[in-house]
């Protein structure tokens, strides 16, 4: 019997379509060229550590039917994200807050805070004439010398690859300021890691379905195209394409992972290194995702994983991971978006198949809104 449909790839976008579809009676075959579901987000089990294999993953939402539902599946824990720069020696909570401010000056009120910084922005103003020409500028308009020179020229450019004199002042709309002593990372209402991590989490999600592994698309597409009747398609949309309009491109990033013996590395599950010369820009300590305070742990003791994560040029071929939404790409993907509008059959989903950076929230939102656009 033919499948209603072929989901192509078992990332959170592949998984809930997935599932809304095994709830509405139909039939699935969800395929991944990797060994294993979930995609960016799959999390392996290392010393009792969920490891999160392409880097940190936290959920984090407004929406509450998104939260709702990923709740069906898995519990969450209470993880806030409290992210540490480490700029030589110095340590500074992110995002800028009041402890960041207090450990910059030494200021206590807020009022001293906001003085400080109106007093380092006056003095960029005074030097830079007109519209900002380049990052640099841009941030020292919007934050003055010590933020810009501690904690973002470094870690900017280690990101984009150039020099912040050499990269565009888009790049960095605005610098977000709190001006209280608050270290949660996100505004969102609900935050948290799924317990028994992300992979188990998706393995519910795809319960129902047939799942095929180390399958790739391209290595066997006429027989697997044979197997549905539709197919969802969660990979890229250019490669879908054969790139014949040209191929979109992505920012990537390259992960050294390491088992250490110590109990604690950094003492936190992100920090995040703002210095040019260090050229990973953040290591992950992957037990703080799930371990709190001095709640009993279920990691093994002495053990330690921690991930290093270093930006990296993309090459067809490669992973992409973030997609860059320029003028270029942005033009090319209308392209691609008008030839599947004519390719009777077969829908794009995810990160990969809408060329957008999505959060996982916004993903799941998709694949739900999408379910229900195609099958009520
Ligand atoms: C480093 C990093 C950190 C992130 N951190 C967060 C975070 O903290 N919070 C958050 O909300 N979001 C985060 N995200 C975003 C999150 O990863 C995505 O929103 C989500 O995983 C996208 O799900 P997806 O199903 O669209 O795509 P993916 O997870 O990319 O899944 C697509 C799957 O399709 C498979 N595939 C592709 N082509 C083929 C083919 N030809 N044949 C077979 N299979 C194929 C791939 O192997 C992959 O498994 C982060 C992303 C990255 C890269």
């Amino acid at each position: 019997m033919r499948y209603d449909y072929l989901i192509v790839g078992a990332g959170l976008y592949g998984a809930a379509f997935a599932h809304e579809a095994h709830i509405r009676g139909k039939r699935c075959l969800v395929i991944d060229r990797r060994g294993h579901v979930g995609g960016n987000a799959y999390t392996e089990e290392i010393c009792g550590i969920h490891v999160h294999r392409y880097g940190a993953h936290i959920f984090h939402t407004d929406n509450k039917k998104v939260w709702n539902y990923v709740n069906q599946f898995a519990e969450f824990n209470r993880y806030t994200n409290s992210p540490v720069a480490r700029y030589g020696d110095e340590l500074y909570n992110l995002p800028f807050n009041m402890n960041t401010f207090h450990a910059l000056w030494g200021v206590v009120t807020p009022e001293e805070a906001k003085a400080e910084i109106d007093r380092q922005t006056a003095e960029a103003r005074e030097r830079i004439k007109g519209e900002p020409k380049n990052v640099e500028e841009q941030a020292l308009l919007l934050a003055g010398r010590d933020i810009y020179e501690k904690l973002v020229k470094g870690y900017t450019e280690k990101q984009w690859g150039r020099r912040a004199t050499e990269l565009p002042a888009f790049i960095i709309k605005r610098l977000p300021f709190r001006f209280v002593y608050d270290n949660n990372y996100f505004n969102d209402r609900y935050q948290g890691i799924p317990m028994g991590g992300y992979t188990a989490m998706v393995l519910k999600m795809l319960e129902g379905s047939d799942v095929r592994l180390s399958t790739d698309f391209y290595k066997d597409r006429a027989s697997l195209m044979r197997e549905a009747e539709n197919i969802i398609f969660t990979g890229s949309i250019d490669n879908y394409f054969d790139y014949c309009y040209g191929a979109l491109e992505y920012r990537s990033l390259r992960f050294e992972t390491e088992l250490v013996d110590t109990d604690s590395y950094q003492g936190n599950a992100v920090v995040n290194y703002t210095e040019y010369d260090i050229p990973y820009t953040r290591i992950i300590e992957h037990k703080f995702f799930e371990e709190f305070g001095s709640a009993p742990k279920r990691s093994e003791a002495g053990k330690t994983v921690i991930t290093r994560e270093y930006p990296a040029m993309w090459q067809r071929g490669e992973d992409p991971y973030y997609p860059l939404n320029n003028e270029r790409n942005n033009d090319l993907l209308k392209q691609y978006q008008d030839l599947a509008w004519r390719t009777p059959g077969v829908y794009f989903g995810g990160r990969l198949g809408k060329y957008r950076y999505y959060d996982m929230d916004d993903v799941i939102l998709d694949a739900l809104t999408d379910a229900e656009k195609l099958m009520g």
